[in-house]
């Protein structure tokens, strides 16, 4: 009975299930890839795809509450499972998240302001338009993440390009925007239509990935409206979506200090990391009350923090590029660092393979250490 279900196996399910395990639930993970971060730990792998029907029929023969950390899922497959099981979020607002065309049109519908942009289904789209669009960005419709399916294009030629590049997929082409910075809303949702939002992280990217992330607990008036703003879009994104469970909104402050809306993750981020060590109860937890029907948990944060993702590149060794261990004890010398890695099989350049809160009385210090903790680390770090 106490059986919870996840359908993906990556850091996200990992840490589920970690969390999951410590509140007393097992969990049975669904993800074809052999001791992925979520299998490794979880309480029964079931190894296949994630449209498998057999797979499928026993996750939801085992578990009474299923939910996804994955937004690739098929929509289909959440559909089927609801037969059976509770499944959070639903297939619906899935299968709107996971398209970048519906997304956009469903934060617009809901009053909430997005980069200008058009969808792209064929090259006619591109060659209507408007020039406003130029320089711009061109995102694949679906499976897109870490930057990876888009292009930045100065012209509609270079676009016209890239739409080929892609294999004349479906795409948004977005304007290119000025960007003063990046931010982001974590929010859960229980059954009961009752929503928490947590402090919002401040997000630098490099190339495309999610680098750093910061929490302070003091804001200007300046960054306190565009939170609440931001937050308030986040809580009216999730109810029109009918969304239970958790949900991320990632947000642009333009140069001119206006906000837009730039996407959608529905299920815990890796800008809320940082919620597993300074908040009273992290995004994953909140995710296993949500499933299980609990009453959410505090998202007040206790202390500043900085999230430092670890991407595979520290395990080369920047003197001779051969690949090691990176000297973790030497990461753990700064005492208020606290380290997650998800166990992934091979480290490759570029891959997420953990990330290391810093929790400090303030900001500044908490960057020294994530400072310190970059330079242990050989890592690039600069805010
Ligand atoms: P994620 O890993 O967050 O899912 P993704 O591949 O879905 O990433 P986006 O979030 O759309 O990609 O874009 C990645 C980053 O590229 C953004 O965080 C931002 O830094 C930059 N970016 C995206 N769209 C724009 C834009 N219209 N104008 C300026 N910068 C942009
Ligand atoms: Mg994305
Ligand atoms: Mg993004």
């Amino acid at each position: 009975g106490n059986w919870l279900g996840m359908i993906g196996g990556g850091q996200l399910g990992r840490m589920f299930c970690q969390a999951a395990q410590s509140m007393g639930y097992k969990v049975a993970v669904l993800d074809p890839i052999e001791r992925c971060p979520a299998g490794a730990v979880a309480d029964l792998h079931i190894q296949t795809a994630y449209d498998d029907q057999a797979g499928l029929a026993r996750l939801s023969e085992r578990c009474a509450a299923i939910s996804t950390e994955f937004e690739n899922v098929p929509a289909l497959s959440l559909q089927k499972l609801a037969a059976h099981s509770r499944v959070s979020p639903a297939a619906e607002a899935v299968a709107i998240v996971q398209d970048r065309i519906l997304e956009k049109a469903f934060i617009g519908k809901m009053g909430v302001p997005l980069a200008p942009y058009a969808a792209i289904h064929g090259r006619d789209d591109i060659e209507r338009a408007p020039s406003t669009l130029f320089p711009g960005i061109l995102k694949a419709a679906r499976f897109g993440y870490d930057g990876k399916g888009q292009a930045r294009i100065a012209s509609r030629e270079q676009a016209l390009e890239a739409f080929d590049s892609f294999g004349g997929a479906a795409c948004v082409l977005e304007a290119l925007m000025p960007l003063e910075s990046e931010f982001s809303v974590v929010l859960a949702r229980g059954f009961d239509g009752r929503a928490v939002t947590y402090p919002c992280a401040r997000n630098e990217h490099h190339d495309g990935i999610l680098a750093v992330s910061t929490v302070a607990t003091e804001f200007s008036a300046a960054e306190a409206a565009l939170h609440r703003q931001a937050g308030q879009a986040a809580l009216n994104i999730a109810q029109g979506l009918g969304y239970y469970g958790v949900l991320c909104v990632e947000f642009f402050v333009l140069r001119d200090g206006a906000l837009v809306a730039n996407e959608i993750a529905p299920r815990p981020h890796n800008s809320g990391h940082y919620t597993m060590d300074a908040c009273v109860t992290s995004q994953f937890e909140q995710q296993v009350r949500v499933m299980a029907g609990l009453p959410l948990g505090s998202t007040d944060s206790l202390c500043p923090a900085l999230m430092l993702n670890i991407l595979g590149d520290v395990w080369f060794d920047p003197a001779t590029g051969e690949k090691r261990e990176p000297d973790w004890s030497a990461v753990l010398r700064t005492p208020n660092a606290k380290l997650h890695l998800y166990g992934k099989q091979e480290a490759r350049r570029g891959r997420k393979m953990g990330h290391i809160n810093l929790v400090a009385p303030t900001l500044s210090a908490a960057r020294d250490a994530a400072a310190a903790v970059a330079g242990a680390l050989h890592m690039p770090f600069s805010l």
